[in-house]
């Protein structure tokens, strides 16, 4: 079942286009990403879908509401937690809970939340003494506090260290395990490759692919490394004739191969009918990275 579509989406800003025909949808159950280098669109688009910014021109529905329109309905299916959310500095964590549960009819256990987020002893502490990761915590419990069926999260691991990223990660998978659909503004790769069930690759405003996130690596096609030690005599024009090969090197006794498609099913093929063994074989797989680069020509960040 689509819980959000989003059809033909525009917005600017002046003169500057900042989202431009940008469609998309989401299935129930999904956690899909939305990723692109800085200044994308990407927060704009999900600032739209969550009815904080009106469209300029398109079509947005959130399982059929019009997030602008119906913005009250809304609040009761969609949670959201932006980039930089900010509370009052004096505000403590049990404050901002009891007051965004107050906004609903029948709110999540606070009390459970903040435990489940591992805030459980913060309660009292005010929110500009909190570290980044607790702030970013706190965040998620006030997105989740509605019993939201979507959650829409911007940039949530972005300062983050690297453990905090990863119990933040797991703890996506959860809200996802308990039926929540979530959407998911990010720009780390690795964050994207382990959560994002499929992706929207935006760039300058624009949808350059919408995929699963090895569908992405596939379709932008980026080159593969393939090196080895070979047991016997093979020479360099009997590997460049093979399919899919672009380069052949050698390195210190070592063969490199540069190649896309199925190059090491080749590779490996041609080698066995030589009876050639390859020893201390590496590959070099391409990953989300690259097609980023290689899909939108800039580096991810
Ligand atoms: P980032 O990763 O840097 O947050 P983003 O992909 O989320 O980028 P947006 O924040 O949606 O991108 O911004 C898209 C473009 O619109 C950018 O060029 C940005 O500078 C511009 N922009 C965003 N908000 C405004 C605004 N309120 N007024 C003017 N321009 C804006």
């Amino acid at each position: 079942m689509t819980v959000i579509e989003v059809n033909g989406l525009g917005k600017r800003y002046g003169d500057h286009v900042a989202v431009d025909e940008v469609s998309f949808s989401v299935a129930e159950g999904e956690i899909f990403g939305v990723l692109g280098p800085n200044g994308a669109g990407k927060t704009t688009t999900v600032e739209c879908i969550a009815g904080l910014r009106v469209p300029d021109s398109g079509t947005i529905r959130v399982l059929g509401l019009d997030p602008w329109r119906d913005d009250a309905a809304l609040r009761r299916v969609l949670g959201v937690q932006l980039q930089d959310s900010r509370l009052p500095e004096r505000m403590t964590v049990g404050e901002a809970v009891a007051l965004h549960a107050s906004f609903h009819p029948d709110p999540a256990d606070g009390d459970a939340l903040l435990e489940r987020l591992g805030l459980a002893r913060m309660r009292g502490t005010r929110f500009g003494a909190l570290s980044g990761g607790q702030q970013q915590r706190l965040a998620i419990v006030l997105a989740l506090i509605g019993r939201p069926r979507i959650a829409v999260l911007d940039e949530l691991t972005t300062g983050l260290d690297p453990q905090s990223r990863r119990s933040t990660w797991e703890l996506v998978e959860q809200i996802r395990a308990d039926g929540v659909t979530i959407v998911l503004v990010t720009h780390f790769m690795e964050e994207a490759e382990r959560l994002c069930d499929r992706l929207a690759l935006l760039d300058a405003g624009r949808v350059v692919a919408i995929d699963t996130p090895s569908g992405l690596v596939e379709r932008a096609r980026p080159p593969q490394v393939i090196r080895f030690r070979p047991s016997g005599p093979v020479s360099d024009g009997v590997l460049r004739a093979l399919p899919g090969v672009t380069a052949v090197a050698r390195r210190h006794g070592l063969v490199e191969i540069t190649g896309t498609g199925d190059v090491l099913a080749a590779v490996t093929a041609e080698l066995a009918q030589r009876r050639i063994v390859a020893a201390e074989l590496r590959i070099t797989q391409a990953r989300l990275d690259d097609a980023f680069v290689a899909l939108t020509g800039k580096a991810a960040r």
